[in-house]
């Protein structure tokens, strides 16, 4: 028996197919709308490990476009004045890394003629007047791109400028440095010298140090050999309007063999010239103050040693008519060998002193001048 169209069963047959074809329609127009989007999603990843690896490729590249400028390189910021800090920081260089290339960057307005020994090469920032420290930063920020280190002193100099600079390069400083352990560690005072820290140095460049030139051996001098000549960047913020410098036809205090320092005690500025006899009876020292002493007028600030003003460490220190502050002490314990004179035998003083003399500084001091004479 046939089938005819009229036939209920065909009727349903018939939808059953547009059903089903229908249904095979919306199947592979999904499947084709699954398939591209797997295949966009597949471009999308692919994109993204190429971007990953793109991005790992650029800064090795960087990398080694850095290392064939400078290999473990460090750069020096030069004090204004005598060479002295610089080679107390070369030697502190070497110690950190001893295979570093060292240059040295100088802002001034006459070029160097010497630098410190085992200097590569020099940048001079040549300024028409004496530079501010805002422009010797962004000089020093300026020739530092591609260093490892950028090496400071911490004289009043290099704690002025330092930090200006370790804010442009995005450093963070490790400052006064006085001993160096190994190439990542090393030792800094604390709480006025009360307390040494010993600080690991992080691994992100450029590192900015500052090391206390007194703790280093100096390197010799030798003449500059490779100098690269720019104009400073000044910065138009500040300028130098001048300086009143105290001139002293004494040694500098913080070069001198010989210091001779007084305190309170010595009653006023008068006073000073027998220590300034002695001084000269010693081979011709230098003399420097307590910060009562200047505080009190006796003596310019320039003559202050300490915490707050200079570090000395001469071969011979003396102490006259200073009770011994640690503020005082941090600016002169490390000198070779120290002499007191207080009339107060509990004087703090005398527990850093090597020679102790406990009496009256104006009987002590002349005598002392005769014997040293004679
Ligand atoms: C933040 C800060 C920073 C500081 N920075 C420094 C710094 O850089 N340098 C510094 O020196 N101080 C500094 N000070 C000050 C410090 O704390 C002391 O006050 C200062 O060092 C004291 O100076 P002095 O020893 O001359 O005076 P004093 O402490 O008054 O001592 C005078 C001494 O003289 C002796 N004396 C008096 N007459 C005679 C005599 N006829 N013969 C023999 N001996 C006599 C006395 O016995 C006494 O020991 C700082 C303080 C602070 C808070």
């Amino acid at each position: 028996m046939s089938r005819t169209d009229d036939d209920p069963k065909s009727i349903l047959d018939e939808k059953h197919k547009k059903l089903l074809l229908r249904f095979s329609f919306a199947l592979r127009w999904l499947s084709s709308k699954a398939i591209f989007h797997s295949f966009c999603f597949l471009k999308a990843m692919m994109s993204l490990t190429m971007l990953k690896h793109g991005a790992r490729l650029l800064s090795g590249l960087q990398q080694a476009q850095k290392q064939s400028v400078c290999w473990a390189s460090t750069l020096i910021v030069a004090d204004p004045g005598p060479s002295a800090p610089a080679c107390a920081a070369v030697t502190a260089a070497k110690q950190l890394n001893a295979d570093d290339t060292i240059d040295l960057v100088f802002v001034g307005t006459q070029a160097p003629q010497e630098v410190p020994s085992g200097v590569n090469s020099v940048f001079f920032y040549k300024s028409a007047e004496t530079p501010t420290a805002e422009t010797v930063a962004a000089c020093v920020a300026d020739a530092a791109s591609g260093y490892d280190r950028i090496i400071g002193t911490s004289t009043k100099f290099g704690a002025t400028v330092l930090p200006r600079l370790a804010a442009l390069v995005n450093a963070s400083p490790v400052t006064d440095i006085t001993s160096v352990i190994d190439s990542s560690t090393v030792m800094r005072p604390l709480y006025a010298g009360n307390a040494l820290a010993k600080i690991q140095i992080g691994s992100e460049l450029p590192q900015v140090l500052s090391f206390r030139p007194t703790s280093f051996d100096k390197v010799p001098t030798e003449a500059v050999k490779n100098m690269t000549e720019k104009p400073a960047i000044v910065f138009e913020g500040s300028k130098w309007e001048g300086e009143n410098v105290s001139k002293s036809e004494r040694p500098d205090l913080q070069s001198a063999a010989v210091v001779v320092s007084g305190g309170r005690g010595m009653g006023s500025g008068e006073n000073f010239s027998l220590l300034e006899e002695l001084a000269d009876a010693l081979g011709g020292g230098a003399v420097g103050a307590s910060r009562a002493a200047v505080d009190a007028g006796m003596v310019p600030n320039d003559m202050q040693v300490g915490q707050t003003g200079k570090v000395v460490a001469p071969k011979l220190y003396v102490a006259v008519g200073i009770s011994g502050a640690i503020q005082h002490l941090s600016g002169m314990k490390d000198s070779k060998t120290i002499v007191a004179i207080n009339k107060d035998p509990e004087a703090p003083i005398f527990q850093v002193a090597d020679y102790g003399l406990v009496g009256d500084l104006f009987t002590i001091v002349p005598e002392m001048t005769q014997k040293v004479k004679s």
